[in-house]
């Protein structure tokens, strides 16, 4: 191995590898049935490919416009209007991104300077933190409370400060798959109201919401709306998180300065990929009808733990599930999850990775975005121990 000469101080002395990396290579090594990293192992359907394919025969293939191909910015603003009555500028108030992490990085970048602070809800998306202190920023903890994992508004109010400038809200959200209610958006509305607080809200999940119940976007809350950088992901509601596209919702002025550093950060995203999706996402239906697909999964996989002794918490969105482990093992959760993948041959997350200070309730995260011979398979595993 070639030694630099340069000795670096790093910037993030206590990042390791993301434990999606570190779990989906001992799955891989092991070879585990995955449920750890948040991905399907079914395919998309075959005309977005198709879309794709013609696009690219059809010679788009060079750059598109910085913020992305009208196509899309104009589908993107059309299902947005449809699903929370907000209207988004496709030219001056969306943006198509490579995927919910860069938008995430880059709204962190162009809103947070040296010394501000970023309220976080722990659990926390392992992204968001080395992104704030990456551009100096310093992260403030707020807890989403074991085990219904709701934010505690006294809680947020109490960690505000004049130097607060972001806060990083996760709806539906992972790894714990709660979902903000009505009044929280209220409650956050009156919390930020006079305040330059911009609302950075990751919204990937937004069409993963059972039970019926409506997803509360910040865009469809006027007021949160004027202050919020909303994040959704096309990799989740279209089952191709390999593409790494998404795109970013905002008002116009938030959106000028999200845009400065887009476009020296990426500049802008796969042109054929843009166009496939646009033409796909025409159909509402794709994108209505999975809360419907994911809550059978969902049912499929809590019914193969029914008889096991993890115990299982409510899962209200995503295509996460957690469950607890304390009648099966006293160990740590990492070292529990380790010793799950090797010697059960089932990968999953454990939840100490999402708080700071290490934390464990021993519960891990099964994503059950999978195939049902597959969750059955790791079912008939998880019930042997
Ligand atoms: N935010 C959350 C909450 C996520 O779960 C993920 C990915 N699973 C992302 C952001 C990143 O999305 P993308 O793959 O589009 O970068
Ligand atoms: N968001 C996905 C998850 O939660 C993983 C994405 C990644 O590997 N960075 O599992």
């Amino acid at each position: 191995m070639r030694q630099s000469s340069v000795v670096p101080d790093s910037k993030l002395p206590g990042v390791g590898t993301t434990i999606f990396t570190v779990m989906s290579k001992l799955a891989a090594d092991c070879g585990a049935i995955n449920l750890s990293q948040g991905f399907p192992d079914f395919q998309a359907e075959p005309s977005l490919f198709e879309a794709t394919w013609r696009a690219m025969r059809e010679g788009r293939n060079q750059y598109p416009p910085m913020a992305g191909v009208p196509e899309l910015r104009s589908a993107i603003g059309d299902k947005v209007a449809e699903s929370y009555a907000a209207e988004y500028d496709m030219d001056s108030e969306i943006t198509v991104t490579a995927g919910a992490t860069q938008a995430i990085f880059t709204a962190i970048a162009a809103f947070v300077r040296s010394g501000d602070e970023v309220i976080v809800f722990e659990p926390v998306y392992d992204s968001y933190v080395p992104a704030i202190e990456t551009v100096g920023g310093r992260a403030m903890y707020a807890s989403l409370r074991f085990p219904d994992y709701r934010p505690d508004w006294a809680q947020v109010r109490a960690l505000l400060s004049p130097r607060s400038r972001m806060i990083i809200v996760n709806s539906p959200h992972n790894p714990t798959g709660s979902v903000l209610a009505a009044e929280d958006l209220d409650r956050l509305a009156e919390l930020t109201r006079g305040t330059g607080i911009v609302v950075l809200a990751d919204e990937v999940y937004e069409h993963i919401v059972f039970d019926g119940v409506r997803h509360q976007s910040m865009a469809g809350h006027p007021e949160l709306a004027a202050r919020s950088i909303v994040v959704s992901s096309f990799g989740k509601t279209y089952h191709i998180t390999g593409w790494k596209i998404g795109y970013v919702l905002a008002a116009a002025d938030l959106m000028a300065e999200f845009r400065k550093v887009h476009q020296f950060n990426v500049f802008t995203v796969n042109t054929p990929c843009q166009l496939g999706i646009a033409e796909y996402m025409r159909d509402a239906s794709r994108h209505l009808g999975l809360a419907a697909f994911y809550e059978a999964k969902r049912e499929f996989f809590r019914r193969q733990l029914l008889n096991s002794r993890f115990e299982l918490l409510d899962c209200r969105g995503t295509y996460f599930q957690l469950a607890r482990f304390r009648a099966i093992a006293d160990l740590p959760d990492r070292e529990f999850a380790h010793w799950l993948t090797r010697e059960v041959g089932v990968a999953a997350i454990p939840l100490s990775a999402f708080y700071h200070d290490g934390r464990d309730d021993r519960v891990l995260r099964f994503c059950f975005a999978k195939q049902e011979a597959t969750l059955a398979a790791a079912g008939e595993r998880l019930r042997s121990i």
